[in-house]
């Protein structure tokens, strides 16, 4: 029989889902969809693996029924959709692992109070990745469940990448770069491990331009390094995130303008990257179809921090053998991925016009120094394989300790 797999994206009032049917060593979809709403008027919508709805319900009650109630509604309707199959774990996205977890992990009381500490560390986020647990915890006490890190992939990094140049006190108390988009990269990496082997054992940086963005250095499948830093605001600009300023004008919108630091996080979070600097949109496909030079600024400072960042990232590695596009902007806009292109020719990467614009796997042409390649990226299937993979070793480790309760 199939095992089946749920996997969870807990953010401040929705969690996304999708379920894994595990079945001869591959990985089907059998179901998606979300919870809406929660906390005041919850909505629920699931969707078979062709896409079609195949079920929706909603509460007129506001605020509806609790996190708790929802997620034990959630697991009973999955059970009688699964035509006897057995839901074995739960994965979950949790954004921050900080320094301890390199790896997924199985989660216990201990994990889910080391997971708690972090949470200064990403106030935004993991609040709700945990609060996900407890309830699943609570509605399901038996089942397994694993947290999957976005900044485990990176936990690697060498000192020299991972230190602000801060007081060292302030480094030992979690203040450093971590890196985040983990998941992704780790899916991608092996992916491109599975479609050219001889690119993936070289030196490569993974391009995931989503509404969030970030860049990654992968050294024989390895990250050694990443533009995003101790927040996911570090970095490249995304669709309304600012990437990388100068901690002056963060001083200065302080200071000078007085504004609170509430308002300069709704700024830096939710008013600037493309939308910010094109007062137009924060969706590439608006700015793409836009003819206001406003647009076309927007577009221009994307793609001119994109190539900065991956000539830093060829340097950081010594060199260059492939680049890799995912994620929303990366894997539909030809356009973008041209302007990148075109601009790193001095590194050896000579984009294939016609197969960037049929939509093939490898983009460059076959005569190019430098590979380049498009891989959709799939984190929730990264989230089921790293669930499966947990619960493989914990059943075989005797000392495997209690679940959450
Ligand atoms: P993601 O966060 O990976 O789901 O990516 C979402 C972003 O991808 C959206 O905000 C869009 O800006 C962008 N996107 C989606 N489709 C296209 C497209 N055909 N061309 C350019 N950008 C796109």
């Amino acid at each position: 029989m199939a095992e089946v797999v749920l996997v969870l994206n807990a953010g401040s009032s929705s969690i996304k889902f999708e379920v894994f049917r595990s079945r001869s060593s591959a990985l089907e979809v059998a179901l998606r969809g979300q919870i809406s709403g929660i906390g005041t008027r919850p909505r629920f919508v699931a969707k078979d693996a062709a896409g079609t709805v195949v079920e929706e319900r909603s509460w007129s009650a506001s605020p509806g029924p609790d996190e708790e109630a929802l997620l034990g509604e959630l697991i009973a309707w999955i059970e009688d959709h699964l035509g006897g199959e057995r839901l074995v774990a739960a994965g979950h996205r949790v954004v921050h692992g900080g320094s301890r977890y390199a790896d997924p992990v199985l989660v216990t009381g201990p994990v889910l109070d080391a997971l708690e500490t972090l949470v200064p560390l990403a106030p935004l986020h993991q609040p709700h990745n945990l609060s996900a647990i407890r309830a699943l915890a609570a509605a399901h006490p038996a089942l397994p469940q694993v947290a999957c890190f976005d900044t485990a992939f990176h936990r690697g990094h060498a000192d020299a990448v991972s230190r602000f140049a801060l007081p060292r006190a302030l480094h030992d108390e979690g203040i450093r770069r971590y890196g985040f988009h983990g998941l992704s990269y780790a899916y991608v990496s092996r992916e491109l491990a599975r479609l050219a082997p001889d690119v993936a054992a070289g030196k490569v940086v993974i391009a995931h331009l989503g509404s969030g963005a970030s860049l990654c250095a992968v050294e024989d499948g390895v990250s050694v390094d990443s533009t995003m830093g101790f927040t996911a605001i570090d970095g490249l600009p995304m669709g309304t995130r600012c990437g990388s300023l100068d901690a002056g004008v963060v001083l200065h919108l302080l200071e000078a303008k007085g504004m609170s630091a509430a308002e300069v996080q709704r700024l830096l979070y939710t008013q600037s990257g493309l939308l910010g600097v094109s007062g137009i949109s924060n969706d590439m496909r608006d700015l793409l179809a836009s003819d206001r030079p406003e647009a076309a600024q927007a577009i221009d400072l994307f793609v001119h921090r994109i190539v900065r960042e991956i000539g830093a990232l060829a340097a950081t590695m010594g060199g260059l053998d492939g680049l890799v596009f995912t994620a929303g902007i990366g894997e539909r806009s030809p356009d973008i991925r041209e302007a990148v292109c075109r601009r790193l020719g001095w590194l050896g990467l000579d984009l294939c016009p016609d197969a960037n614009r049929r939509g093939s796997l490898r983009v460059s042409t076959p005569g190019s120094r430098v590979a380049a390649w498009v891989i959709p990226t799939d984190e929730e299937r990264m989230i089921a394989l790293h669930t499966l993979d947990v619960l493989a070793s914990a059943a075989m480790d005797p000392s495997r300790k209690e679940l959450v309760q």
